[in-house]
């Protein structure tokens, strides 16, 4: 990819976005549309369809249709399997035009949704597509006048409710398996990045998915998103986002029809350095990147620094020399390494935690401010507070901004009760020489991934889930087909 490319992309005008309902673009049944607002100038962008209830029920009615009469569960493996390839070689083919329509609207830096979003998203789908004829039913060891056969059925219609962050990464890890295990699926991106995952699931029917086994609704989540999770007719809600969200997610459930809830939720990720670490200077650069890429808006972000103190002022101007070097800026420039805050609201939630750190007895070692205002984008400069005490709010609270907290550490008992210390679990990092620790910390410290030697990056061999508040279930992985299936007991007399 060269810089000419991506300008000559980013001059084009961006189309307005309606629904996908039934195969069609649908506008939203009272017209009403909402602004997209680029958090790399503050401007309007384009518009999408701003859906009603009833632009939900009707898309959730379509799938609905979709999955009874067996078009799409109804195919032979192979036909699926051929679709899903399709669609994955379209999202390559157009990578460059995904990764810059998703940068406009969510504000991460290109080199980073270039790898993270349309090349993960294709990857994704072809794990799915080339795993869906793989998976055999069981028959269970019963005694010999019986024959026990377990099936794996679809579950029927998924609702995928996506956040802002890497629209297109997470979209395929809920729709990869959901598609690939045959059920129909209704969409739901953010508010403030749908224009990728619009584009990509457009992709979908072009690649040969049936109208209606792939609808999506754009919207605001306590309209369209409720609707969604109040629905008779949706089975199961795969949901990444917030807490606070994927607490409602619970409740409509149980005020509906019980549907099953996946939730992948936030974090409060404790990267763990001790003295020993192999190479420090490599840790810090890590550090400073595995917090403050994409703005610190990654779900495992390292977003606590815990340093044993021995080694914690050398550390921290480190990771703090490496933090200044870093480049925040106009995400669409290849040589940026820090992008747009996705919103205002975003933006200004991020330096209120640095007023309240701050409040707190925090003491600001770099940024801690608005940057690059003169553009009339959300930019922020990458910041870290030390003397974070363990029951700081910037140790309670996932900011989801580019603030790092750090806290001191004088043994290893030490350092996993405060890795624990939270209500979250999703992922965590140490930095030891001494093997055997490496095993104790990766055990002790309660995660749904533990980085050794290293913070973040993973592929789609392995599953990503948290535990505690930061969610059930995993994404990724052939665990994540568990999600979009049901078991069924056929018990046959011979
Ligand atoms: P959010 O909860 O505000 O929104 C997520 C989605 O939920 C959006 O599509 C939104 O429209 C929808 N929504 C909002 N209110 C709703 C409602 N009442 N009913 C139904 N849907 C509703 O989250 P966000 O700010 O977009 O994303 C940031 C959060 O996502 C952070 O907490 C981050 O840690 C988390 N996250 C987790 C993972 C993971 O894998 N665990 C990955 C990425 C992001």
């Amino acid at each position: 990819m060269d810089q000419h490319q991506i300008d000559t992309l980013r001059a084009l005008p961006v189309p307005a976005f309606a629904h996908l309902i039934d195969g069609k673009h649908v506008a939203a049944s009272d017209g009403a549309t909402m602004d997209v607002i680029s958090p790399i100038d503050g401007q309007v962008l384009t518009t999408t369809a701003k859906g009603t209830a009833r632009d939900m029920e009707a898309a959730i009615a379509s799938a609905r249709a979709a999955f009874e009469d067996g078009r799409w569960a109804g195919q032979p493996p192979a036909a699926r399997k051929k679709v899903l390839m399709k669609w994955a070689d379209l999202i390559e083919a157009n990578a460059l035009e995904l990764a810059v329509l998703g940068v406009q609207d969510n504000g991460t830096e290109i080199s980073m949704a270039l790898k993270a979003e349309p090349g993960s998203a294709a990857a994704t789908i072809r794990y799915y597509a080339e795993a869906l004829d793989k998976i055999y039913g069981e028959i269970a060891p019963t005694a010999s006048d019986i024959l026990g056969l377990i099936h794996k059925e679809p579950v029927g219609v998924v609702g995928a409710i996506i956040p802002w962050n890497f629209p297109l990464m997470i979209g395929a890890w809920k729709l990869g398996p959901a598609l690939a295990m045959g059920n129909s699926v209704v969409l739901k991106p953010s508010e403030t990045a749908s224009l990728s995952l619009m584009r990509m699931a457009e992709l979908a029917l072009e690649a040969g998915l049936p109208p209606g086994v792939l609808n999506a609704v754009t919207g605001e989540g306590r309209v369209v998103g409720e609707t969604l999770g109040l629905s008779m007719d949706v089975d199961v809600l795969a949901f990444t986002g917030s807490g606070a969200t994927g607490r409602r997610l619970m409740e409509y459930a149980a005020r509906s029809n019980m549907k099953r809830v996946y939730l992948e939720l936030g974090g409060k990720s404790p990267n763990i350095i001790f003295a020993d670490a192999p190479n420090l200077d490599e840790a810090a650069t890590v550090a400073a990147s595995g917090i403050f890429r994409n703005a610190g808006q990654v779900c495992v972000a390292g977003s606590r620094l815990l340093v044993e103190a021995a080694i914690h002022d050398d550390f921290v101007a480190a990771v703090a020399k490496a933090a200044e070097a870093m480049r925040v800026g106009d995400p669409l420039q290849m040589n940026t390494q820090i992008g747009a805050v996705n919103s205002d609201i975003q933006l200004q939630a991020n330096l209120g935690f640095v007023e309240t750190a701050k409040a707190e007895g925090g003491q600001i070692i770099t940024g801690g401010e608005r940057i690059l205002q003169d553009t009339g984008g959300f930019y922020m400069a990458p910041t870290i507070v030390t003397g974070v005490t363990p029951d700081a709010t910037l140790t309670q609270k996932e900011v989801f901004g580019p603030v790092l907290g750090v806290t001191s550490f004088a043994t290893e008992e030490e350092a996993v009760h405060l890795a624990n210390g939270t209500v979250y679990g999703l992922a965590g990092g140490v930095w030891t020489s001494n093997l055997s620790r490496a095993h104790r910390m990766v055990r002790g410290v309660r995660t749904g991934v533990m980085h050794v030697n290293t913070y973040g990056g993973a592929d789609g061999t392995v599953p990503l889930g948290g535990v505690g508040q930061s969610g059930n279930g995993a994404d990724k992985s052939l665990h994540a087909i568990e999600k979009y299936i049901n078991l069924k007991t056929a018990w046959i007399k011979l």
